[in-house]
């Protein structure tokens, strides 16, 4: 088999066994079918979904169900999986990466889609059992063990994770306060209008969410937690510290290389950094966004489509990552909300468009610059927000029907022909 070169270096290697990594495998095998693929990861388990991690702490779906891949995808692939091995270093000059048991690996092209990792903030208590993150399979475990119906839960965080922690502790029976330093919950995607029927909606479903306030210490009897100690001076006693205060790059393999980062890796539009043959995707990067600038956008379709790209060019293809819009679609509770561009900064020059039901909790919010859309955001009422993206994508003017834009039935009959006829069928044109 033609799997390694004469130097017994396998050509690609990828640290990151996840959605990203498993893109650029796909991506490399549909173009190279005998170079050898090796993946590193930390995680003792095969690759699985992230976002189902909530789901999978309610009991709405197993491990099985939470595969990314079948079990026989590595052998089918070919690739060779080193489970459970972290990668401490990277020497870039060197084409070598360095594991945690001093193994050294080298490598032809490789592939860092090492994700981001959550932050940790400095709370006197917080460090010690029974406090954990919402990022992995181990952590949702960990909860299911040790959480029991009634006992206290606090989530520190009020964002996109702390949300979906606070929904799976709920399901687990547990007494949820979820404590957020902003005066909203999701702050990074809401506005004040939208924070306020969000954060009744929460409170609606048996959630205690306190804004505004930040937890100063966790109480410990012994090593057990027994309170979280806010800055009000309230104490909120609970045996589960749940923290869910954002992520970020994981920058630290590129540290003391010539790999340049700022928030995250800094790539091209082919996916490879300032290092010849070195690549990242997925949320540990920094890439292009639509309509200028750059910015880490941790989610998962771009962590994909990333992959891809990287994969492919590793491989000797040439594909461009053209820049993405930040996108977000959750449920709060039941609540759908989607989130299109951004949609809480306002530079002066932007005119707002909003929309609030009087009966239910829907609400819709539409920035514009230029009389093109830039951001929008709709709760409650999500069935349109596909028209507002493509018409996003394509920078579409709306002057000609900027007045239907917050009407119910606005719909694609209103948009220029040709926009309409790249986004549905020409019968329905
Ligand atoms: C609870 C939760 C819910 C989410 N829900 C959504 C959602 O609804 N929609 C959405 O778009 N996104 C969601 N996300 C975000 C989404 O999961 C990420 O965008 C996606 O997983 C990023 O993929 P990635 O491959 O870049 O990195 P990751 O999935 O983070 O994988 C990185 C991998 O690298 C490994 N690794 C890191 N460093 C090393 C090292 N030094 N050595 C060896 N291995 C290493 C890690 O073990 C990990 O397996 C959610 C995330 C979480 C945690």
């Amino acid at each position: 088999m033609k799997s390694r070169n004469k130097n017994n270096r396998p050509h690609y290697v990828i640290v990151g066994n996840s959605i990203a990594g498993i893109a650029a495998i796909e991506a490399i095998r549909e173009r190279d079918r005998e170079r050898a693929i090796l993946v590193i990861d930390r995680e003792m388990r095969e690759a699985y979904s992230r976002p189902l991690i909530s789901y999978y702490l309610e009991g709405r779906v197993d491990e099985e169900t939470m595969r990314l891949r079948p079990a026989e995808f590595y052998k089918k692939m070919k690739v060779r999986v080193l489970a459970g091995r972290n990668v401490t270093a990277l020497k870039a000059r060197e084409r070598l990466l360095i594991t945690d048991n001093n193994e050294r690996m080298p490598y032809e092209k490789l592939l860092l889609a090492v994700g981001a990792e959550p932050v940790m903030p400095s709370i006197p208590g917080l460090v010690g059992p029974q406090v954990c993150t919402f990022a992995h399979l181990k952590d949702a475990n960990e909860l299911k063990k040790r959480v029991k119906r009634g006992q206290g839960a606090v989530v520190i965080g009020s964002g996109f994770i702390g949300i979906k922690a606070s929904e799976g502790l709920k399901a687990l029976g547990a007494k949820v306060t979820m404590v957020e330093l902003d005066n909203r919950p999701v702050p990074s995607m809401l506005d004040a209008e939208a924070g306020k029927i969000v954060a009744a909606h929460i409170r609606r479903s048996g959630v205690k969410l306190v804004l505004s306030n930040r937890v100063v210490a966790i109480r410990r009897k012994g090593a057990s937690v027994v309170a979280a100690a806010l800055k009000s001076g309230e104490e909120i006693p609970c045996s589960s510290v749940v923290v869910a205060i954002g992520v970020r790059p994981r920058l630290g393999l590129c540290r003391g290389t010539p790999i340049k980062t700022k928030m995250g890796i800094l790539v091209n539009s082919h996916m490879e950094t300032s290092v010849h043959n070195i690549y990242a995707a997925g949320d540990v990067t920094e890439t292009a966004v639509l309509h200028g600038g750059r910015k880490n956008i941790p989610i998962w379709p771009l962590a994909y489509e990333q992959g891809t790209v990287a994969g492919t060019n590793m491989a000797g293809g040439n594909m461009a990552y053209k820049g993405r819009m930040p996108m977000n679609s959750m449920e709060v509770f039941g609540l759908p909300l989607i989130a299109l561009g951004d949609t809480t900064t306002d530079d002066g020059e932007m005119e707002i468009m909003m929309l609030r039901s009087r009966t239910s909790s829907a609400y819709k919010k539409i920035i514009l610059k230029n009389n093109r859309i830039r951001g929008a955001l709709f709760l409650g009422e999500i069935e349109r927000a596909g028209i507002f993206a493509g018409l996003m994508l394509d920078t579409v003017d709306v002057t000609p029907f900027k007045e239907e834009l917050l009407k119910e039935n606005f719909g694609y009959i209103y948009v220029p022909r040709q926009h309409r006829a790249k986004h549905i069928s020409p019968l329905e044109v």
